[in-house]
């Protein structure tokens, strides 16, 4: 029992939210990860989930996983820094610099925790910081955990970034620039190339959270290499949540950096680390990305998306400026947002409305993304869907 008050402060709270329609209705589906999933015993198509290689059931993944935790256990038992770890993490870390072309690499509990513990960990005051207006959560809050100064830049605005450098340069010690790869709630690409040449010009520290991009853009490598500026980004991070189909952090940098960042990012010191048997499924994942197999794999799912992204666009649907398999469906109203999901859901279409404050008030949508496995049939019948409710809530 909570003190009288408390539950009455947050009942209020929490009122506000259902009438403002800013709740997070959670479904309970089998494999929920797509392509596509059991709900109370119906197949649906799912277009919300981050598995875009469809490689999160995949029986090899499970397989690693079985086997490590036969050989090494559950249970981490403690945080990796007092704990110690297992030779599979050895293993994964040597795996993330091939993969990220990094001199080394360090994983972490999740791609959350890498960001709310490099960036304070990397900065400090007198340096300051300049970020995307649009940047994930995570970064924001990394930041906010660091004492350097904050800057914002607009939305891939390379000469709003300029701008912005030209006012900080030679005013503090550090200059770290910050941004995904690729945006999560739009799908688009940071423009890398004239970024890094910002970076180049005011010897600024380049940080690039790809956790979309990778698996995804640049033959798998992310979108650094999708537009030739691997070499140029100081800090490659990323997330086996999304194509890589599993869980936890990863950043990849140069030796020194690397054991800096280990020795001083809190959320590595002192939160417990993924099990073993994720780090070996993690590892089967990376080399299933890096092989032929990986690339005939990328391909199908820029075939789905590009099928898909014309399909939403031909019925009359606003995709916004996706470049990538995230493929926003704008609407631009929370109610209308939300009739249209749960309309999609009744036919058998899985799909997320995303609303304040995920997103900006007025860009209400409804995310969606591609997965590699979809078929032709998946995504006719999603198409069908959107095109039935589109007209009927006036959205096209
Ligand atoms: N960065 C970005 C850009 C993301 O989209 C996400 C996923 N929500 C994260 C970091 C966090 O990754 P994870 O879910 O592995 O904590």
């Amino acid at each position: 029992m909570v003190r009288p008050w408390v539950k009455e402060y947050y009942g209020l709270k929490l009122k506000e939210l259902i009438e403002r329609g800013e709740i997070w209705e959670i479904k309970r589906l089998m494999s929920p990860a797509g392509p596509r999933a059991v709900v109370d015993g119906r197949e649906v198509v799912v277009l919300a989930s981050n598995n875009y290689l469809n490689l999160a059931n995949d029986p090899r993944l499970k397989q690693a996983a079985v086997e490590a935790m036969e050989k090494y256990g559950w249970g981490p038992g403690a945080v990796w820094a007092i704990a110690g770890y297992h030779e599979i993490l050895d293993a994964l870390h040597r795996k993330i610099a091939e993969f990220k072309r990094t001199e080394a690499a360090l994983v972490f509990p999740t791609g959350f925790a890498v960001n709310a513990g490099t960036i304070p960990a990397i900065v400090e005051q007198g340096d300051v910081i300049l970020s995307d207006e649009l940047n994930h959560g995570s970064i924001i809050d990394g930041i906010r955990l660091s004492r350097a100064e904050k800057v914002i830049y607009k939305h891939c605005d390379p000469s709003d970034l300029e701008d912005k450098l030209r006012q900080v340069h030679g005013k503090y010690k550090k200059i770290l620039i910050v941004t995904d790869g690729v945006f999560s709630m739009d799908g688009d690409i940071a423009p890398l190339r004239e970024i890094a040449k910002l970076a180049r010009e005011y010897n600024a520290m380049l940080y690039v959270d790809d956790a979309h991009g990778e698996g995804v853009l640049g033959e798998g490598r992310g979108s650094p290499a999708h537009l030739g500026v691997e070499e140029e980004v100081d800090f490659h991070v990323g997330t086996f949540s999304k194509a890589l189909g599993s869980s936890g952090g990863m950043i990849g940098s140069d030796h020194e950096v690397i054991e800096y960042i280990r020795n001083r990012a809190r959320s590595w010191l002192l939160s417990t680390g993924f099990p073993p048997a994720v780090a070996a499924a993690n590892l089967k994942a990376l080399e299933i990305v890096m092989s032929d197999e990986g690339r005939e794999r990328i391909r199908r799912l820029w075939e789905n998306r590009e099928y898909f992204k014309k399909g939403l666009e031909g019925i009359g649907f606003n995709t916004g400026k996706s470049q990538t398999p995230i493929v926003p469906v704008i609407i631009g109203d929370t109610k209308k947002t939300r009739e249209l999901a749960r309309s999609l859901f009744d036919e058998g279409v899985f799909v997320v409305p995303i609303v304040y404050p995920m997103v900006a008030r007025g860009t209400e949508r409804i995310r969606n993304q591609v997965n590699a496995g979809h078929t032709r049939d998946d995504l006719d019948k999603a198409l069908a869907a959107y095109e039935k409710h589109g007209r009927r809530l006036g959205i096209v």
